[in-house]
């Protein structure tokens, strides 16, 4: 089992009780451990007679650490004090179950290592004894002694536990880091830091990590990219075992997407050993193709599957090409795939936006496919979006316009399907509008593929169509932005008695299909919707 040790920085003698409620509350959350970094209550007045007090009121087994600047701490003081302190701690009424010194410090402190050396093995025995972490921090980049590094620690006799972090440039640092994982000789802890170390986090129990750090709750992290024990939880994080598959969503930025939370949910709900987590991948196809073709080829990951999101679906769609894979009719037609499909039945890919686009119009708005032929959409956007939603409906046989701020792209989009033949073997009818003609009154179905209206985008708490278009109960509005899921038009086409389909509809509905792909299983709803309680207003 992968401990879990919530991480707490205290700074002065009167955060002590403020820092002890932190813990019993990451306890509840399910923390096994509290380490305590001392770095600068070390230095403060009063400091030793502190952390004497936290380690007995501790409510969880103890790390003490004080780490020093020169690895990102915020000790400063003399080696000598240091080697007090712990001593003093590991000779206490309740020595910590483990210390944390940094390699470099053991190795260049003799008396450090004498003072606190002795003071263990003083303690050692059955009773509460303390043993030994060393460690070894990069702040910037993966060490490039790395592995001369880790030989010094496992053979140190007094180390019982081997520690490296290190600051992950990409998602591919932690393969590395889960690598040392399987292979260690010694209980280890091998971790990324940043925006990209997540995967070694939440992966360590799959490779048998010997424990992972996270924040407290409201508290900042100790180190960048460091998540809550609650975000641990929301991973399943006591689950994950060897034979975890692994999912997650590519994307550029990828932080907030909702699809980790409700396929986690989804995977626990209906009993599927898997895990998602968020992938960033910056643009650029070579980023996408570097990172997926790694986490595909690395041995023992059992890399399943992925959601694929701005601004990669096309370059998805053309690795999977490129490694001989097959891309289905919804993601050929789309010319963008959003799910990668992974496993024995070799590589695939599909686009689950435009059939989810359809579904979502014909249960939700009474429109089946069969009636779209002939009716007039306009479409707002020539994006990803658009491209999927033009795919679905051209080749169900509505006529569609296109309008898009930069009209250009509009003309473009319009050429890429005007003339394709469509379910009925008609050619497929898509032109480009001008913006200022949508008002016409002539469009069935308005389908807003803009950011326009959403929370943290460039219009928010602004309807998506102008004043001037005309809605009543005989149209259709189908707003793909979910953050709000009541968006500025929702609300309006509410208003007017429209049908409405909202982006969270479509969104579920998207997430439900990729779901079906990876497990083979049909797609919890009440557990997507269920963890989306939180998040979602
Ligand atoms: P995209 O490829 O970046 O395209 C964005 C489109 O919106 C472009 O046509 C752009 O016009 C237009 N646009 C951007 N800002 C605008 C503004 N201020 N006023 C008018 N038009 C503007 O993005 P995408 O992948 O198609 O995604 C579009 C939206 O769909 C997202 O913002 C998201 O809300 C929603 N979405 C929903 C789901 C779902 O499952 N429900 C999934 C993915 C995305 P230009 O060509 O002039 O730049």
């Amino acid at each position: 089992m992968t401990l879990i040790a919530v991480s707490i920085a205290v700074e002065s003698a009167d955060a002590v009780e403020g820092a002890l409620g932190a813990a019993r509350r990451a306890v509840a959350d399910g923390a096994h451990m509290v380490e305590w970094r001392i770095d600068r209550l070390a230095g403060a007045p009063g400091g030793a007679g502190a952390a004497l007090a936290l380690l007995s009121a501790s409510p969880a087994p103890s790390i003490a650490t004080c780490r020093g600047a020169a690895e990102g701490g915020g000790f400063e003081g003399p080696e000598d004090d240091r080697a007090a302190l712990l001593e003093a701690l590991v000779l206490g009424d309740r020595p910590p179950r483990y210390v944390d010194v940094e390699l470099s410090a053991w190795e260049s402190a003799p008396a450090l290592r004498r003072r606190l050396g002795e003071a263990m093995e003083r303690r050692r025995g059955p009773g509460e004894h303390a043993s030994l972490v060393l460690s070894v921090h990069d702040f910037e980049r993966r060490p490039p002694d790395l592995l001369q590094k880790l030989k010094r620690m496992i053979d140190a006799p007094a180390c019982d536990v081997v520690k490296v972090s290190w600051r992950a440039r990409s998602v591919r640092d932690n393969l590395e880091a889960l690598e040392l994982l399987s292979e260690r000789r010694k209980p280890m802890i091998a971790l990324c830091m940043g925006r990209f170390g997540l995967l070694s986090r939440v992966l360590a129990p799959k490779f048998g990590g010997f424990l992972v750090y996270a924040a407290a709750g409201q508290e900042a992290p100790t180190a960048p990219g460091q998540p809550s024990v609650r975000e641990l939880a929301r991973y399943g994080f006591g689950r994950i075992g060897p034979a975890t598959a692994v999912y997650g969503v590519v994307g550029w930025p990828v932080e907030h997407s909702l699809s980790p939370l409700i396929h986690n949910a989804g995977f626990e709900a209906v009993g599927h050993d898997g895990v998602y987590v968020p992938l960033p991948v910056p643009p650029e196809y070579e980023h996408f193709k570097a990172t997926v073709g790694s986490l595909l080829d690395q041995e023992g990951l059992d890399f399943r599957g992925a959601g694929v999101t701005i601004p990669h679906k096309e370059s998805l769609l053309r690795f999977v090409q490129e490694r001989g894979g097959a891309a289905d009719e919804s993601a050929a037609q789309a010319g963008a795939a959003n799910t990668l499909i992974a496993g024995a039945g070799g590589l695939r890919c599909t686009n689950t936006d435009s059939p989810a686009l359809l579904s979502a119009l014909r249960d939700t708005a009474g429109l089946a496919a069969a009636g779209l032929a002939g009716l007039r959409v306009a479409v707002l956007g020539a994006g990803g979006v658009a491209r999927a939603a033009v795919s679905a409906l051209s080749g169900a046989g509505a006529r569609l316009v296109v309008f898009n701020r930069t009209h250009r792209r509009a003309l473009a989009l319009a050429a890429a399907f005007h003339g394709r033949p469509t379910a009925s073997g008609q050619p497929a009818q898509v032109v480009a509008g001008k913006p200022q003609s949508i008002g016409c009154g002539c469009f069935e179905v308005y389908v807003n593929c803009t950011p326009v209206g959403m929370e943290g985008g460039p219009a928010p708490g602004e309807p998506a169509l102008p004043p001037d278009v005309p809605l009543d109960e005989r149209t259709v509005v189908l707003d793909t932005v979910y953050t709000p899921v009541r968006t500025p038009l929702v609300l309006r086409a509410e208003a007017a008695g429209a049908r409405v389909v909202t982006g969270m509809d479509l969104f579920l509905r998207q997430a439900a299909l990729q779901f079906e792909a990876w497990t083979g299983r049909p797609a919890p709803l009440e557990a997507f919707t269920g963890a989306l309680q939180g998040p979602l207003r």
